[in-house]
């Protein structure tokens, strides 16, 4: 039988977006603001990938040795509020988020000093509404252990938290319903290939047209593009994560985010609370969770005294995009002008994906953002 042609309802989008994660929704809302025709296509369901997760951590990256990506990250964090605002405001969804700040147990004397460090970087290069503060009160010992903050506790006050599942679904009942008329959807279509001149081949043989590609599809990004740029420029990073309901409720919106050496544990607006990541440069199975994510409860539990006994209602594994250069890109490609990657996001895609999103769309209608240059930086 032959293969069920795909339906959309323009003969040629300006835009396809491939992929329905956090970084192709936002890439989507960007461009039907700026009032182009939108197709998004997506293998299987937004949030499939590393974007359907559970932690949701906003965090800064320390704020010394100041970089241009540092300020993108910076911006994205500062930005990002008034971003989902009106996209909740519109489609009645809650996207989870809330600025809690962050509380860091300092174990060490050493680490005592770097947040000094960190400290003053905050006071040069953060707004003067955020800080760094490098020895704060403890917070509800049920919250954090002081037994795992022998030498107390560093806060910073711009670190933010929201629910992954809740800003995917804002995103994509915001195109359904605001963006209607100019966006078309084609889910549970993979796409198999993409030519320099913008011919998408899906994987049922089906080939669409259309005048500017968004490759915005995670960890698959490098082997779409692999074929146009002749090698591979990223990996992935598996990560595994846990959902937890806690025996007593916590009051989420008083909670600090906890960041204890690679941990975090988030309370959600949902009563339930996340704790990841581990860090996985090696891995069979993607989508696995084993022992590494049982020691990583284990540590959430010793740090935090609110999870002691909590039942794990939820364990999940995703893999992180990295790029080579380490840092988010989005670039056309050589030869391939209207083909655009939006490429490694690893560990900073949510607080970063709205930027990234307007910058591609930036490469469409010509108009250059504040962070072209930046994401087009580690594209050699
Ligand atoms: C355990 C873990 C914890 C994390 N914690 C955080 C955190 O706390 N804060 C943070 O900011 N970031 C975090 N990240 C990173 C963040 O999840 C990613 O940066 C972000 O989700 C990447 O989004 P994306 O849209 O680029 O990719 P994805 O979310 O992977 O989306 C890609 C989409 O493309 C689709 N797709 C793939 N191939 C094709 C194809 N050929 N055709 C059509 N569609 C296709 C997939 O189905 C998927 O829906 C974490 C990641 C992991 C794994």
């Amino acid at each position: 039988m032959p293969a069920k042609p795909a339906t959309i309802n323009r003969s040629r989008p300006d835009v396809a977006v491939i992929g329905a994660g956090i970084t192709g929704l936002w890439a989507a809302i960007k461009a039907a603001e700026a009032g182009l025709t939108v197709l998004v296509i997506e293998a299987a369901e937004p949030g499939a990938g590393a974007s359907g997760g559970l932690v949701g951590a906003l965090m800064p990256h320390q704020p010394s040795g100041w970089t241009p990506k540092k300020a993108l990250q910076l911006d994205g964090l500062l930005t990002l509020p008034g971003e989902i605002a009106p996209l909740e405001a519109a489609t009645g969804l809650s996207a989870g988020y809330r600025r809690t700040g962050r509380i860091m147990p300092i174990s060490t004397m050493q680490e005592a000093a770097r947040h000094r460090e960190w400290s003053a970087g905050a006071e040069s290069h953060w707004p003067g509404a955020f800080g760094w503060q490098a020895q704060v009160a403890l917070p509800d010992a049920s919250w954090l252990d002081p037994v795992a903050a022998a030498h107390g506790a560093a806060l910073d006050t711009l670190a933010a938290r929201l629910n992954p599942r809740g800003m995917v679904e804002v995103l994509a009942m915001a195109l359904r319903q605001s963006h209607a008329s100019a966006v078309d959807w084609l889910t549970g279509k993979g796409v198999s290939s993409i030519s320099a001149d913008c011919a998408i081949k899906l994987n049922d043989g089906t080939v669409i047209s259309v005048g500017n590609v968004l490759i915005a599809t995670g960890i698959n990004a490098f082997e779409l593009i692999s074929p146009i740029v002749r090698r591979n420029t990223g990996t992935g990073v598996k990560g595994q994560a846990a959902l937890l309901t806690p025996i007593q409720p916590v009051s989420a919106a008083e909670l600090p985010v906890i960041y204890a050496a690679g941990l975090y544990v988030i309370a959600h607006d949902n009563g339930l609370i996340a704790v990841g990541s581990t860090s996985e440069n090696a891995y069979s199975d993607a989508q696995s969770t084993d022992v590494q994510l049982e020691r990583l409860i284990a540590q959430a539990q010793g740090v935090c005294p609110a999870l002691r006994g909590a039942t794990v209602v939820e364990r999940w594994a995703g893999v992180r995009p990295k790029h080579e250069s380490r840092g988010p890109v989005v670039t056309p490609l050589p030869d391939a002008p209207h083909v655009i990657a939006l490429l490694g996001a690893y560990k900073i895609g949510f607080g970063i994906a709205h930027l990234m999103g307007a910058e591609a769309v930036g490469h469409v209608t010509g108009s250059k953002g504040p962070w072209r240059d930046v994401l087009l930086q580690g594209w050699t």
